[in-house]
Formats: structure tokens, C-alpha cells, sequence
């Protein structure tokens, strides 16, 4: 069912000469033929001297995947294209050796292998290490792709036997890697154990799959996720050049199924570093009923320091929007820690004076607020 809504008209995205329509929207055809190596590269864009070298140095170190779809999204000409920029590696990344490959100290707050927890009543338990592509900003850098991460069936049990003697855990969040990278019959396996046990009352799927290779999100598959309701999705856009079509179709089948859609995206300089473009991300987020939960500040990790914004940029830049779009329209800019994420927020409280507080309203005017005393 086609998305008709008045002056919004996401980009098709139509096979390339030589593939059937049928086999660009499958998702195995997609995973089959993604984007490995500089010959693969040159079919869809023409790589600068500086990607050529990057992907052939980097490649080892920090795995290069594309799929075709997103692919076909990049400027061919433009190395500063904001798709590009995200999947094609740069020789930046050999520069910026600052930083830790565990920056969060994941491997501290794991109970047991995959599980990370931070808070007392919820975790991130990584159920894979694949995705459809290797986004160059990856926090999870060192472990996506990786051999010796993979979690076998025998380690996914071992998870959920350590999630079911844990009542304080009422609320899982699925990653990786990417959980929709399995297939339905091994996620139902896995959402089946999970709502097994009476005390996990919400189960979330954090996915790139809906920007990265939407033709995934099938029919099928949300008819599998209605049956383990409450599930919540998290997608990651971070630019408005990935509202494609089929994306928005991806987001529309599952919020047809009854599953709240979230945000997540990356602060990324050159990408969505700029109000314009941050805030025309959000509003056409919202426009396909996708509501911008977080907006990261990106971590200091090796091979991603090219990406970092100050904080005080970020600031600015979600000020800015305050006031001047809907408020839901609007994600909390956060910092990830290894004690959780910590929000980063301008606050609007000028101070005490008497009996009155005094606060700054979005368009900068000053109220005074009558305010008992303590
Ligand atoms: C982000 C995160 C969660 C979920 O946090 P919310 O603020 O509830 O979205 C849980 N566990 C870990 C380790 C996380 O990083
Ligand atoms: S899809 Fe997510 S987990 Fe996978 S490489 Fe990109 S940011 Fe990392």
C-alpha cells in the first residue's frame, strides 16, 4: 500500500539494470550480494584515491559490508555524501587510534556472555554478531563481524536461563549486531523462550534493518512479532536521505502490526551536525509515526574520532529545535556511560529570586514562576 501523504514523497528506490524487481526486494538475494571489496565498490560509486587505499588498508581491521540497497543510496561522485560517509571506510579511521575498542566497559557489566547490564531492571542481550552492513561509526566496531562473538544456540540458552533467574529483569532489549538478521523461525524461537518467562513484561529489538536493507521487514515477519506483543522497535536513522520508500514501507508494516517505533541516531559531523538537517530527520520521522527516542553523542572510539561533535554543538543544536517543531518530534541527546546513559540538556532554570523561581522559555523570554518555598 503506497504512503500518500500530501507534499511528502520518500524517493523509490528501483532495482539497477540487470537484477529483478523480485530479487533487489529479497532479503537474501540482498545479504548474498552485498558489497565486500573495492571491485564491488566500483559498481556503485567512484571510489576516491583515499577511499581506494582506506577500504583496502582498513578493510581487515574494521569489516566492510554494504548492502546493494543502501548502496545504491550513495552519491556516486561525492565523497562527502552523508550515506557514503557512513559505510565507506576513510583513511581518517587509521588517524584517529585514540580511544578504546570497549569504551563503555561492556565486558565489566556482563553477568553472563552477551548480556550487558546497567540498570537494575532492564539489559542489552546481544543475540548476534551480524548485520546487513558495517556502519563505520560502530560503537561495537571490535565485535561485529567478529568471529569468536557468534553466539551459538547452546549461549543464547545460557543467556535466557540467566534472564529467568533474574526477576528483576522486566524488560529485554534485543541487539547485537541485529537481531532481524535472523531468521523468523530462529527470532520466534527466541521471543517464544522469552515470553516464557513471567517476569520479562516488554521486550524491545533494537534494528538497523529498516534503513539498511528494509525489504527484510516482510509481511511475515510482523505477523511473527504480533504474536509476542508488547514489542517495541528501535530503528537508527540518521539522515533524511534514508527515508526511501521501501523504508517508509518498513515502518509502516510495523507500526501496522502494533509496535511503537523508536529512533535511534548518531551525532555525526558533516552528516546530521546541522539544525536543518537534524530537525527535517525528526519531522519526517514522525511523519511515518517513527518517534525520535535518543540521539547519541558519538564515543570516543578507535577509528570513529573524525565523527565527533562537541557536546556543546549538540546543545545548540537541540535547543534550536525546542520551541520550534513538536515536542515529540524532538529526541533526548544523551551520552552513553558505562553507568547508563546520562541525558545532556541546557537547563531552563535561571534560578531562585524570593519566592519566585525564574526559568528561559524556548524563545528566550525570561517567566517568573511563583514558587513556595521549601
Ligand atoms: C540503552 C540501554 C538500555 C535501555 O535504556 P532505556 O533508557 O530504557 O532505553 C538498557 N541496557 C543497556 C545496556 C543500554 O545501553
Ligand atoms: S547496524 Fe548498528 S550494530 Fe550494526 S554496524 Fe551499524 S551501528 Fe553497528
Amino acid at each position: 500500500m503506497p504512503v500518500s501523504t500530501p507534499g511528502f514523497s520518500p524517493a523509490p528506490v528501483p532495482a539497477p539494470d540487470g537484477v529483478t524487481q523480485e530479487d533487489w526486494e529479497s532479503f537474501a538475494w540482498q545479504m548474498q550480494n552485498r558489497v565486500r571489496n573495492l571491485e564491488d565498490l566500483e559498481r556503485w560509486i567512484e571510489p576516491s584515491p583515499e577511499e581506494a587505499q582506506a577500504v583496502g588498508d582498513l578493510a581487515r581491521r574494521f569489516r566492510f559490508v554494504i548492502t546493494p540497497y543502501y548502496a545504491s543510496l550513495m552519491d556516486p561522485k561525492d565523497p562527502a555524501c552523508p550515506i557514503r560517509r557512513q559505510v565507506v571506510p576513510s583513511p581518517q579511521e587509521a588517524e584517529d587510534s585514540a580511544g578504546l575498542a570497549d569504551p563503555l566497559d561492556e565486558l565489566l557489566h556482563s553477568p553472563v556472555k552477551n548480556v550487558i547490564r546497567v540498570y537494575p531492571d532492564r539489559i542489552a542481550f546481544c543475540v548476534n554478531n551480524e548485520c546487513a552492513l558495517y556502519c563505520r561509526f560502530c560503537l561495537r566496531k571490535r565485535m561485529v563481524g567478529e568471529e569468536g562473538w557468534s553466539m551459538q544456540k547452546r549461549e543464547l540458552e545460557l543467556a535466557l536461563d540467566w534472564i529467568a533467574e533474574t526477576p528483576e529483569i522486566r524488560d529485554v532489549l534485543l541487539t547485537g549486531g541485529d537481531p532481524l538478521v535472523f531468521s523468523d523461525s530462529r527470532l520466534d524461537w527466541l521471543l517464544t523462550r522469552l515470553r516464557e518467562i513471567p517476569h520479562v513484561e516488554l521486550i524491545r529489538l533494537g534494528t538497523r534493518l529498516p534503513v539498511t536493507l528494509p525489504y527484510r521487514v516482510t509481511e511475515e515477519l510482523c505477523r511473527m512479532l504480533e504474536r509476542h506483543h508488547p514489542i517495541w522497535v528501535n530503528t537508527h536513522f540518521n539522515h533524511p536521505a534514508e527515508i526511501t520508500a521501501p523504508a517508509v514501507e518498513a515502518c509502516r508494516r510495523l507500526a501496522q502490526a502494533g509496535i511503537p517505533l523508536g529512533n535511534q541516531s548518531v551525532l555525526m559531523r558533516g552528516i546530521n551536525d546541522d539544525v536543518e538537517i537534524m530537525k527535517s530527520l525528526c519531522e519526517q520521522l514522525v511523519r511515518i509515526r517513527v518517534r525520535p527516542y535518543y540521539c547519541y553523542q558519538a564515543q570516543l572510539l578507535e577509528g570513529t574520532g573524525h565523527f565527533r561533535v562537541p557536546i556543546e554543538r549538540g546543545l545548540e543544536i537541540f535547543s534550536a529545535m525546542r520551541g520550534r517543531t513538536s515536542g515529540f518530534a524532538i529526541p533526548r541527546y544523551v551520552l552513553d556511560t558505562p553507568h547508563g546513559k546520562v541525558p545532556l540538556e541546557r537547563s531552563s532554570l535561571q534560578g531562585r529570586d524570593g519566592e519566585d523561581v525564574l526559568v528561559e522559555a524556548w524563545n528566550g523570554e525570561t517567566w517568573r514562576e511563583p514558587n513556595p518555598p521549601d
